[in-house]
């Protein structure tokens, strides 16, 4: 079955597309926690970090050049910015589809809950 991200990435739900490129979309998330919050996707549906074979392992380097690139392009380069993996149940992972969260525009407390 088709993960809610494969579903946008083949065009069959909307959302608002910020970065696409052959191996990666970025979104806007639908219920962001801050004023700026996009979701980092490989295309290929990876269940969670564990997930990605050795072979695939150059996928984690074009995902964090796709962060560099997107928060120049959003403006959070300068104030900062936090990425943040929710992986697995206690992780909070909440859709079983590797996706990096960019989450910016105010003052992040830490630590997490
Ligand atoms: P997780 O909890 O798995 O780390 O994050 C899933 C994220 O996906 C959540 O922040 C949630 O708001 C977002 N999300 C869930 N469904 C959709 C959707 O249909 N469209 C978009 N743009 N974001 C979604």
């Amino acid at each position: 079955m088709k993960s809610i991200f494969e579903k946008i990435i083949d065009r069959e739900l909307s959302a608002e597309i910020i970065y696409e490129d052959g191996l990666v979309i970025s979104i806007k998330d639908i219920n962001p926690i801050s004023p700026q919050h996009f979701l980092v996707i490989p295309k290929k549906k990876y269940k969670n970090i564990q997930a990605v074979s050795n072979n695939d392992i150059h996928i984690f380097s074009h995902l964090f050049s796709v962060i560099q690139k997107i928060v120049i392009q959003e403006n959070l380069n300068e104030k900062g910015y936090r990425v943040v993996i929710n992986n697995g149940e206690y992780g909070g992972q909440t859709i079983d589809h590797l996706h990096i969260h960019i989450i910016g525009g105010r003052a992040l407390r830490w630590p997490p809950g």
